[in-house]
């Protein structure tokens, strides 16, 4: 199939392309050219719209549930399931063609991904952590997480999610925001637990991502080899220097502390709406110095990326809270194709619009390097050249 009359966002430089056709073969980018197709060729006017990649969003909960303390840890696979897919869903139609899920109930990201893989189901491409593991009554506690203690626990309770097919292994160097009498300034492993995690997924080509609430957990954490580091509610300056000078990549989750209303309307406790706010000043300042230090930086947004968020797609809301913190342009369209791709070891098939990439793009009426607003308004989206929207 083709694609006529696009202009492609070149999003490693922020160079765009005008009057460009392309052809999508079984949902791969084969060739990019200035000559129309022949008048034989099926071919999708694309009426000199600007063709970026789908959106790539690194951390995300298809699973969750809210308020929290609703998990039923018993709960039935397929309910797990059905709500991960009503998600999933939403998440494609509003342009996120790819998410890394770090940690779902019963493995979810998994199950789907077999189902969307067969057909019987539709969703971004997912990488996957299948469940985190958790120290017994670590931040993951009541969240059906795999729960280990030891360098032997964490290493075996790790092998457990590869095996099962994950692509990362999601851990919780401290505790968060989310339950009563908890802080992300505590850390809560040892060193051999970090390293039985890293262990597992070094011997399987895999990393280990950490949900990190302050510097001292973190930088023990970045010594035992995690290479993906969330929230970073409370960072300093060493610290981020350490993380940029080893090709750590940080996931902000900026719009966890700053979605008041968002947490509202879905029935958030209201020791977690505090606890949110309370970090929110504190948390954005961490950014900033993670921002001078050039680390480089992913989208993610702990809620449900599709579901709307001040009335835009929560990884389109987190995208405009990183510029506002400090990314350019290029940074801040980075952080959602080519340096998500990088963090997920896809860099040669997922984030850019390029022969041999996945034909997974979106479409918007403006330059987004001149106008990042006009993502606001994604005009369509298609997923292996699949029109979805
Ligand atoms: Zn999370």
């Amino acid at each position: 199939m083709w694609f006529s009359n696009g202009k492609i966002v070149d999003v490693t430089d922020g160079e765009v392309y005008e009057n460009r056709h392309f052809e999508i073969v079984d949902g791969t980018i084969t060739r990019i050219q200035l000559d129309a197709p022949a008048a034989s060729e099926k071919a999708i006017d694309l009426g000199g719209k600007y063709v970026m990649p789908g959106v790539i969003s690194c951390h995300t909960h298809l699973s969750v549930v809210f308020p929290f303390s609703d998990t039923d840890e018993n709960e039935n696979p397929a309910i797990t399931a059905y709500r991960s897919a009503q998600r999933a869903h939403q998440a494609l139609i509003a342009g996120i063609t790819t998410i890394r899920c770090v940690h779902e109930q019963n493995q979810a990201d998994l199950l789907l991904r077999r189902a969307i893989a067969r057909g019987w189901s539709t969703g971004p491409r997912i990488f996957g952590a299948g469940r985190a593991i958790s120290t017994p009554n670590g931040h993951g506690a009541g969240g059906d997480c795999s729960y280990a203690e030891g360098f032997e626990g964490f290493y075996q309770a790790a092998l457990g999610e590869l095996d099962a097919g994950a692509d990362h292994i999601k851990i919780f160097i401290t505790g968060g925001l989310a339950h009563a009498g908890e802080s992300p300034n505590t850390p809560e492993m040892t060193d051999g637990e970090i390293a039985g995690a890293v262990k597992a997924a070094h011997e399987h080509g895999k990393y280990v991502v950490a949900h990190s609430g302050e510097s001292t957990a973190i930088m023990q954490a970045l010594n035992q080899g995690v290479r993906s580091f969330e929230h970073i509610y409370n960072l300093n300056e060493a610290t981020a220097q350490a993380l940029a000078s080893r090709g750590a990549f940080v996931t902000p989750t900026l719009c966890v502390t700053r979605s008041e209303s968002w947490m509202r309307k879905n029935h958030f406790e209201e020791h977690s709406i505090q606890n949110a706010l309370r970090a929110s000043e504190q948390h954005l300042a961490s950014v900033k110095l993670a921002i001078a230090a050039n680390i480089p930086m992913v989208n993610g947004t702990d809620y449900p990326p599709g579901d709307l968020v001040d009335g835009l797609p929560a990884a389109l809301h987190e995208m405009y809270l990183m510029h506002e913190a400090g990314l350019t342009p290029l940074q801040t369209i980075a952080s959602i194709s080519t340096t998500a791709a990088a963090l997920l070891n896809q860099s040669d098939k997922l984030g850019q619009i390029a022969p041999n990439y996945f034909g997974d793009f979106i479409t918007v009426e403006e330059n987004p390097f001149k106008n990042l607003d006009t993502l606001r308004n994604i005009a369509s989206v298609y997923q292996g050249g699949i029109q979805i929207r």
